[in-house]
């Protein structure tokens, strides 16, 4: 156990944020010097209030399975090595999970019971990404290249974290792997979808480096299923993971749709990750001097929300359905599950109004076709479905319209239709208990089977894919299995 009493004489505490009127004109991470420094001063106090659970719940939280109460102590001992090691022993990528997951092992936590006056929970999350920024700067992360190869060979479709993770498990099981990336660069949301200032992106370069060194090979800018088939990736591979996310996007087809200005969330971030790194975009969409509308919650909206803030918008709504979420943990989502609360992501602190209770009804176009406003109303949840409240219409102006409602799944034309696998209900790619789809030799993982989720579920589903095709290749395998498909989080 970390410090016996620590959880009675230290309360939960975070890191500051740079100033707001600082950041908001950068696209660095918004804390100072990066987040795992930040975090050193106040953490090994942090780590400490640990109790070492009789019963862990904050494991329960955690698709992963982290060792949870294992590395608080090493931290609170100061034993760093000791502590990677660990945390590596079930995450692959700590450095993404420590700096974008919502961290339901924190609301799972013991010391997150609700009434109980020990400061809240562990700041489990923050602990994790100061072991692994640590540990890159102490070089204790190191190339684990296989010591003798199987001589099978696997294909893994699509970069980010699901296919990344299963890829590291089976070439340092010895398997010859090679990663196919539609987009010019290997990370998928990571890379395109995530902005700058949650994660730089020279985490996922040198993580990418580090893979390379073990034997993994990427191959970007190859699309399977065009100029690469389905039946010859089959044939060059003995087996094949398919972790193309789900990268459909949902659409709003209402009145006013197709006028100019009105643009999904991923057709806008990936170029201003590019522009914000230097890279020439042509005809990037920008939000600069413009009244800005989002059109969804979500982490996908906090990330528009940001990246127009950095871009000099005028003025930024981000509109949602849904009713404001309570500030506390209601009571009909008891610990230990993820409640849904009002959360204040760091690009909410800067800018923006949220409106919540409001349906779009149409788009209103200027002289040019472009938009200039949206009309919305206020809706009320009756008999199962969302009303809209009569009188409540307004309109507000919008030359920029981002849609941040959520995916629908894997594109079908392509790649999946080609290969012929069965869908489940929702449109995702079926698979049975070992990840294996109805094609054999194909399994699938992270969004692409699950449908749209969170990081920390992608690398779990991408290590317990690997273990399955490991043992498909093989006939057995010790990869670690640490989710089944159907397994789901802890909520209500
Ligand atoms: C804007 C945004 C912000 C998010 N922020 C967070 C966050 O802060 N925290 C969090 O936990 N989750 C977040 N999420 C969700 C999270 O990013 C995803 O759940 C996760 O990335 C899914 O991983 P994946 O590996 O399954 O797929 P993806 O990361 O989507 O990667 C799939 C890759 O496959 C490639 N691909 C698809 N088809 C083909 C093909 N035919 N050939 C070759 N390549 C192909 C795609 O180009 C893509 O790069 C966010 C999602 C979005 C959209
Ligand atoms: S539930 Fe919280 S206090 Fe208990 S072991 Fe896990 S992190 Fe430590």
């Amino acid at each position: 156990m970390a410090d016996p009493k620590g959880f009675l004489k230290h309360g939960r505490e975070v890191a500051e944020r740079r100033p707001v009127e600082e950041r908001v004109h950068d696209w660095d991470e918004v804390y100072p010097g990066g987040m795992g420094r930040a975090l050193l001063p106040i953490i090994t106090t942090q780590a400490g209030r640990c109790m070492d659970c009789g019963i862990p719940f904050c494991h329960q939280g955690c698709p992963l399975g982290n060792i949870i109460p294992e590395w608080n102590d090493l931290v609170w001992r100061d034993d760093w090595e000791g502590a990677i090691e660990r945390l590596h022993a079930t995450n692959n990528f700590p450095e993404f999970t420590g700096r974008l997951c919502p961290a339901p092992c924190e609301t799972a936590c013991v010391l997150g019971i609700p009434g109980d006056t020990y400061g809240g929970p562990v700041t489990i999350k923050n602990v994790e990404v100061t072991i692994i920024d640590k540990a890159w700067e102490s070089g204790f992360v190191r190339p684990q290249p296989p010591e003798w190869l199987s001589g099978r060979t696997v294909a893994v479709v699509g970069s980010g974290p699901a296919g990344l993770a299963a890829a590291q498990q089976l070439t340092r099981a010895g398997h010859t792997v090679a990663v196919y990336e539609r987009a010019d660069k290997i990370g998928g949301l990571l890379r395109y979808g995530i902005p700058e200032f949650k994660m730089e992106k020279k985490h996922l370069d040198r993580r990418l480096d580090q893979m390379r060194r073990e034997g993994t090979v990427f191959r970007a800018g190859v699309s399977v299923g065009d100029e690469l088939t389905a039946e010859s990736l089959r044939d060059r591979y003995d087996a094949v993971v398919l972790a193309m996310g789900a990268t459909a996007p949902r659409d709003l087809p209402i009145t006013g749709r197709e006028l100019g200005g009105i643009h999904q969330a991923m057709d806008f971030l990936p170029q201003s990750n590019r522009a914000s790194l230097g890279e020439p975009v042509e005809g990037q969409v920008l939000a600069t001097g413009k009244d800005v509308v989002i059109i969804g919650g979500g982490d996908t909206g906090a990330d528009c929300l940001g990246t127009a803030t950095r871009q000099g918008a005028r003025s930024i709504t981000q509109l949602e359905i849904l009713p404001e979420p309570p500030s506390d943990r209601p009571e009909g989502q008891p610990w230990p599950t993820y409640p849904m609360t009002f959360r204040v992501s760091s690009a909410h602190e800067e800018a923006g109004d949220r409106v919540y209770s409001v349906s779009t009804q149409e788009f209103l176009g200027d002289e040019s076709d472009n938009v200039r406003a949206l009309r919305l109303v206020e809706v009320a949840f009756a008999d199962g479905r969302f009303e809209e409240v009569e009188g409540t219409e307004r309109e507000i102006p919008a030359q920029l319209v981002l849609f941040a409602m959520g995916f629908l799944g894997p594109e079908k034309p392509g790649l999946v239709e080609q290969l012929g696998v069965d869908l489940d209900e929702r449109g995702n790619i079926a698979r049975d208990a070992s990840y294996m789809t109805s094609v054999p030799g194909v399994f699938v993982a992270g969004d692409a089977g699950r449908g749209q989720s969170l990081i920390v579920w992608a690398i779990a589903e991408g290590r317990a894919a690997a273990s399955a095709v490991d043992q498909y290749l093989t006939g057995s395998t010790t990869l670690p299995y640490p989710v089944r498909p159907t397994d789901r989080p802890l909520v209500v």
